[in-house]
């Protein structure tokens, strides 16, 4: 079993890791890379994902960090299935036409300015066109269904309770006569936030992808976070003021509407205008209304009352450009949800562009905000920030409210971990800015005494299962760079030597004896440093 991390590792974007059982190739996730012109470069070459060879996408989820990249796979040959959940598609649906549309309008500003420039035409990544396309490949599964992937893969996919149809995988795998789990934990949901369920618990697995973007931290508790908000909107109704709040369109804008709904049934505020400006926070509100069968038990009950919480007086939805602008001629004190989450593209620049530098006004920030981006420069204390090239003056309230987030935190992340009951479980951290992620696999080897690695940007890796990687041929010359060939093949020989020992030794003291397979392995490393002798 081989593996190669594609991404997603000492970042927060491009999730994706390449898994290879003899010639059977498959991804988990093929997220777009986000923040920046270095890590967004990587999005243009997708050479080493070997789309033409892939049988499988397993996606945990919707966000583009995750999905993102699957057309441009679609486009470069894949045509394997992608296995998600039912709530899973639906959202792609529009979430990655979406993001084939914004590939579009980003080509065509290029286009505009690098005319002037006498530059070569841009062209999108993929296009919505193509974004259509890739959905043909889509098949759902259901959560805690069992699936026969191929020959010797079992795959599962849990709740993971972070956005609507969100999934923890596991993965059951036998090669040369071992088996063993693998565990996705995928972006792992907050607990006890509105909607949605909490993450499923794992109990067993043998290595484990952990996600690490609050690794570092610790979130408000609900009640805190939903008390902070209430204030906020009361000051801003007292000033006749508006609240802006930039939210991914999934989950977090849901959570605000069902939030800001209580408010008002309770009697906490008055009904006030909240704006939905987002068509893509739109749909995705209708597809959370078809798929209430992933909802928590205290929001089914709310629906059985026959009350829809996602269903709130004042709401008006705002579809088309000119409803969007007539928002802010509205001069009545009222909540404006919009995309995108990290404030770096969409309409929520218009409306921040209008309100940052008004004193009354109130930003609220819910979401994560990767390095790099507009949202990140507010939080981190920016007194300008820079929207549509002009320079904007931040004289609102910043306000950051980590218990609306749809990531566990430290404490949620170890508690998960921790009913996983395996001494030897090997965790690799990733989805998570590079310190933090070394500080969660620090803190993990201290209290759990696990191995817990931060792999590196295409690191590969053969778990189990065997020394196929130093079979001679075409991959072998792909794994060894040129320079130090002999050094590298040396130690990893050296590695697969000594664990089959340590096989060897277990299986003597368990009494179960020692397998057929380990000899042969054996056999096959003692031949490779033959050869590498008479190399040398
Ligand atoms: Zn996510
Ligand atoms: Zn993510």
């Amino acid at each position: 079993m081989r593996v190669e991390f594609l991404g997603g590792v000492r970042t927060v974007t491009g999730s994706a890791t390449l898994l290879e059982k003899g010639s059977s190739k498959w991804l988990v996730d093929c997220g777009m890379f986000q923040g920046g012109k270095d890590l967004e470069g990587r999005n243009w070459n997708l050479q080493p994902y070997q789309a033409g060879k892939l049988s499988f996408i397993l996606l945990t989820h919707a966000h583009i960090d995750h999905s993102g990249l699957i057309p441009k796979l679609v486009k470069e040959g894949f045509r394997g299935k992608v296995i998600c959940t039912k709530a899973t598609l639906e959202l792609c649906e529009v979430m990655l036409q979406d993001s084939g549309h914004i590939q579009e309008m980003e080509a065509e500003w290029q286009n505009r300015k690098g005319r002037r420039a006498g530059k070569d035409e841009a062209i999108p990544l993929y296009t919505m066109e193509d974004a259509g396309k890739c959905l043909q490949y889509f098949e759902t599964v259901k959560y805690d269904e069992m699936l026969d992937l191929t020959a010797g893969v079992k795959v599962r996919f849990q709740d993971a309770g972070h956005i609507l149809g969100s999934a923890i995988i596991e993965i059951w795998i036998e090669d040369g006569g071992e088996k063993k789990k693998m565990i996705f934990s995928g972006d792992l949901g907050n607990f006890d936030q509105p909607i949605l369920r909490d993450p499923s618990v794992v109990e067993e697995g043998d290595v484990l992808w952990l996600e690490s973007t609050y690794g570092d931290r610790l979130h408000k508790t609900k009640e805190e976070t939903v008390e902070e908000l209430l204030k906020i909107i009361q000051e801003a109704i007292a000033h006749q003021a508006k609240v802006v709040i930039p939210a991914f369109a999934v989950e977090r804008t849901q959570d605000i509407i069902y939030t800001v709904g209580q408010f008002i049934r309770k009697g906490s505020i008055p009904s006030v205008p909240v704006y939905i400006d987002s068509p893509l926070a739109i749909s995705a509100t209708e597809i959370f209304k078809r798929n209430s069968d992933c909802f928590d038990q205290e929001t089914k009950d709310l629906l059985l009352g026959g009350e829809n919480p996602l269903e709130i007086p004042g709401i008006i939805y705002t579809r088309t450009t000119e409803e969007s602008k007539a928002i802010n001629e509205d001069p009545r004190p009222g909540i404006i949800v919009s995309a995108s989450g990290m404030c770096d593209s969409g309409r929520i620049q218009h409306h921040l562009k209008h309100h940052l530098w008004r004193e009354e006004s109130h930003i609220v920030i819910i979401g994560y905000q990767a390095e790099g981006t507009v949202g990140r420069r507010m939080v981190d204390g920016a007194k300008m920030v820079k929207l549509f090239g002009e320079e904007i003056a931040v004289k609102a309230h910043i306000h950051t409210l980590g218990g609306f987030s749809a990531h566990a935190d430290q404490k949620g992340l170890l508690n998960w971990l921790s009913h996983i009951r395996n001494p030897r479980l090997e965790v690799f951290i990733n989805h998570g800015e590079e310190k933090i992620s070394m500080k969660l696999g620090q803190l993990i080897g201290e209290q759990f005494h696990l191995k817990a690695t931060v792999p590196q940007w295409r690191e590969k890796k053969v778990l189990f299962g065997g020394i196929e990687s130093v079979v001679p041929g075409e991959e072998v010359k792909e794994e060894f760079p040129p320079g130090e060939p002999s050094s590298v093949l040396f130690n990893h020989l050296d590695r697969t030597y000594k664990r089959l020992r340590r096989k060897l030794k277990r299986g003597k003291k368990s009494g179960e004896g020692f397998k057929e397979h380990w000899l042969r392995e054996l056999e096959q490393v003692q031949k490779k440093l033959e050869e590498l002798e008479k190399d040398l």
